[in-house]
């Protein structure tokens, strides 16, 4: 039993995009003891489950490696003139270059009220929309193929749904690793019902692949092939819901115009498989009164990632697989609140609220609800934009905060340059070191998981509480507290003078609902304007909120309306297209980057707990044996890998041959960097080509050589 100074406090697990609840023992007060680490039994994500990340993440609370005091161009400094200093240096930059010289680049780490805060100060107070965050690498792609089909960025689908589905694809998602509660979840809703079909669709044999019916490992890239064909099937196998289609979508014959050509014959030859393997999805697709499409990074981190979404979502709507239990296309984003980024407005081609910023009405609705004199009236720089903009010598501060852009983006030659070239780089951080900070003028520390106190939203759009269990860690304060500070310094005292997150949240739900009138799914009206209590004590909510939504439906689009002008989804031509990287005599490997099952990120804090590092404690190079075989390299051999991009960078990895892997295609995690070792920087043979549409790097198609070190 608990003692009176002891007290279970429920918050989440900070890594992806499930939102697991996490309970912790806290003992004594805010500067206690933390304990019996364990998954909240009452949360809807989890049900009392965690993965390996989520169960040690105590151990990874390492004060020693902790940034603990803001340091302005090399000396220590109090906040107040750390804060002072920021805000005149970016005040006289505005002056000089304007308020596109400044970019803020964030991450799908900060909570919902950090993210709303920062928003409001770029775009509202600063006047550019220069600010982009990490979750562009993630999940934008799936963004823009939800405004697309649906007038707005929707995922329609619950977890629930993966418990009460007849075929589960899972397209582009290692979900065992990457997405592990979720996996358990498929794992036992297929054991409860062995009727369930699984399909993988993904070049690699991986863990997720051992549940699955049929596996098809189709060549990297050649996605929108393979859902154009099973379009193309539907049509010609009596699999359209024709009366849906009729009065729910348009668009509807362009896009199977679009796919005629995709037979069983032609998507084999693009995708490299056997027919018979898609004859049986496609048969079961047509079939099946439901299925799911879960997707992930490997549909979104692509250069024709909008498209692939797109092609993907096409099927559901022509089927009606859409709107009803256990059916839909089901985006899975990669970080713990990349939908509560986006519901704020977080990408530098939104507003707040989710309206638009090429919207003059919606920027009207915005402006007056901040009371803000210089709301950006375009859409300012993607993250790649942002780096070479800065790299150009146009971009003449950066504002980096909670990520590590170093290590974690494409290109690092292009990010090293970029941070080179600015007059001003602030660094927004918790951890004392990481291949950022040596680039940094001003280096001001931020608080954590297990200090930070908030909100996120998961992958299927449910808000949670992550609650401080300790006090900040040294100096640290809190990022929306960070941002306050400076714009209250740079004279925004009015629009900034928060003192709890709970002002922020509430604030941030009463512009959702500020000229909705129902146009507009996300509408959090109902929870603006709650008690310090009711903040502290709010319990997990899923959107929308069953009163807000404009059909009284819980179930999005069970009425057959979507949120475009005419409430009709859009189905949307799609032409496969090759990835941009491609390989040649001289890089003659497709190269494909991605995460493993105990790391996160760039592994500035899952790298502190010695047991996430026994599932492996270096990075590798999976190479079918065909291949190894044929360039000599035997088991743990190092391998040196070159890319185009990368004239004076050698990625030396050893080699893992692995039948699971395609020939001609190797697979590298990207997690470790130069803090590790200075031949692991994965993202650095990526050239940063990424989606016109949606600004996302390709992570999934480089193209390498590779050879005996
Ligand atoms: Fe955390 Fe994701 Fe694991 Fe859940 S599945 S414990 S959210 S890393």
């Amino acid at each position: 039993s608990q003692s009176a100074t002891e007290q279970l406090v429920q918050t989440t697990c900070p890594y992806c995009g499930v939102g697991c609840g996490v309970d912790v023992l806290q003992t004594g007060s805010m500067k206690g003891r933390l304990s019996d680490l364990k998954g909240s039994p009452e949360h809807p994500a989890n049900f009392g489950r965690l993965c390996i990340k989520g169960t040690h993440l105590l151990e990874t609370l390492d004060p020693a490696k902790r940034l603990t005091t803001p340091v302005v161009f090399g000396q220590p400094a109090s906040w107040e003139s750390a804060t002072d200093i920021v805000a005149a240096r970016l005040s006289s930059i505005i002056e000089q270059h304007g308020p596109d010289a400044i970019g803020l680049y964030g991450s799908g780490q900060l909570l919902t009220e950090d993210y709303y805060v920062a928003n409001k100060l770029m775009k509202g107070f600063i006047g550019t929309a220069n600010i982009d965050t990490n979750s562009r690498l993630c999940m934008s792609s799936a963004v823009v193929a939800h405004k697309r089909a649906f007038g707005e960025d929707i995922v329609p689908c619950d977890y629930e749904d993966l418990e009460h589905t007849d075929l589960l694809i899972l397209v582009g998602s290692n979900a065992a690793w990457t997405h592990p509660v979720l996996y358990q979840r498929i794992e036992r809703a297929k054991l409860r019902n062995p009727a369930m079909k699984v399909v993988v669709i993904d070049p690699r044999h991986t863990d997720s692949s051992t549940i699955a019916d049929l596996h098809i490992a189709l060549r990297a890239g050649s996605d929108s092939a393979l859902y154009c064909g099973l379009l193309h099937y539907l049509a010609v196998n009596n699999g359209l819901d024709n009366a849906f289609i009729e009065a729910s979508t348009e668009g509807f014959d362009r896009a199977l115009d679009a796919a005629k050509d995709w037979t069983l014959a032609t998507v084999a030859e693009a995708c490299d498989v056997p027919e018979k393997q898609l004859r049986t999805l496609y048969s079961w697709f047509a079939q099946l009164p439901r299925v799911i499409s879960f997707f992930s990074m490997g549909i979104n981190q692509s250069t024709t990632g909008v498209d692939k979404g797109n092609a993907i979502i096409n099927c559901h709507l022509a089927s009606g697989k859409i709107g009803r239990e256990g059916c839909g296309p089901f985006s899975i984003t990669g970080q713990p609140n990349a939908m509560g980024g986006r519901e704020v407005g977080g990408l530098s081609n939104m507003l707040a609220a989710h309206m638009d910023i090429d919207n003059p009405q919606h920027r009207e609705t915005v402006s007056a609800f901040w009371q803000a004199p210089n709301l950006a009236s375009q859409p300012g720089l993607k993250a790649v934009e942002m780096f070479q903009a800065a790299a150009d010598g146009k971009l003449k501060c950066l504002w980096i905060m909670a990520t590590n852009p170093v290590a974690s983006m494409p290109n690092r030659a292009l990010i090293e340059k970029a941070l080179s070239n600015c007059e001003l780089v602030i660094v927004s951080e918790t951890a004392a070191t990481n291949d950022t900070l040596k680039f940094a003028d001003i280096v001001l520390p931020a608080t954590g998981w297990s200090e930070k106190n908030g909100t996120v939203t998961n992958s299927e759009r449910r808000i949670s509480r992550q609650r401080g269990l300790l006090d900040p860690h040294g100096m640290a304060r809190h990022d929306w507290q960070i941002i306050s500070m400076v714009a209250c310094a740079m004279g925004f005292e009015k629009a900034f003078a928060y003192q709890h997150p709970q002002q922020i949240f509430s604030e941030h739900c009463a512009l959702t609902a500020a000229d909705n009138n129902g146009s507009r799914a996300l509408d959090l009206g109902a929870l603006a304007g709650l008690s310090l209590t009711q903040y502290d004590n709010l319990r997990p909510q899923q959107w929308p909120l069953a009163e807000a939504h404009r059909s009284g439906s819980e179930r999005l689009f069970a009425d057959g309306r979507f949120y475009t002008p005419n409430g009709k989804a859009r189905f949307i031509a799609i032409t496969p297209r090759a990835p941009e990287q491609q390989t040649s005599s001289q890089y003659p490997f497709v190269l494909n980057t991605g995460r493993l099952r105990d790391q996160w990120h760039t592994m500035t804090r899952t790298g502190n707990a010695p047991r996430l590092l026994k599932h492996t404690d270096r990075p590798w190079l999976s190479i079918h044996p065909r291949d190894a075989q044929r360039l000599g390299i035997t088991d743990g051999a190092l391998v040196t890998l070159k890319a185009a991009c990368s004239d004076n960078i050698d990625v030396i990895l050893p080699a893992r041959p692995d039948s699971k892997q395609r020939c001609g295609e190797l697979f590298a995690p990207f997690h470790w960097s130069a803090t590790w070792g200075s031949h692991c920087k994965v993202g650095a043979l990526l050239n940063g080509a990424n989606d016109a549409l949606s600004g996302q790097p390709e992570l999934k198609h480089g193209a390498v050589s590779a050879e005996v070190f």
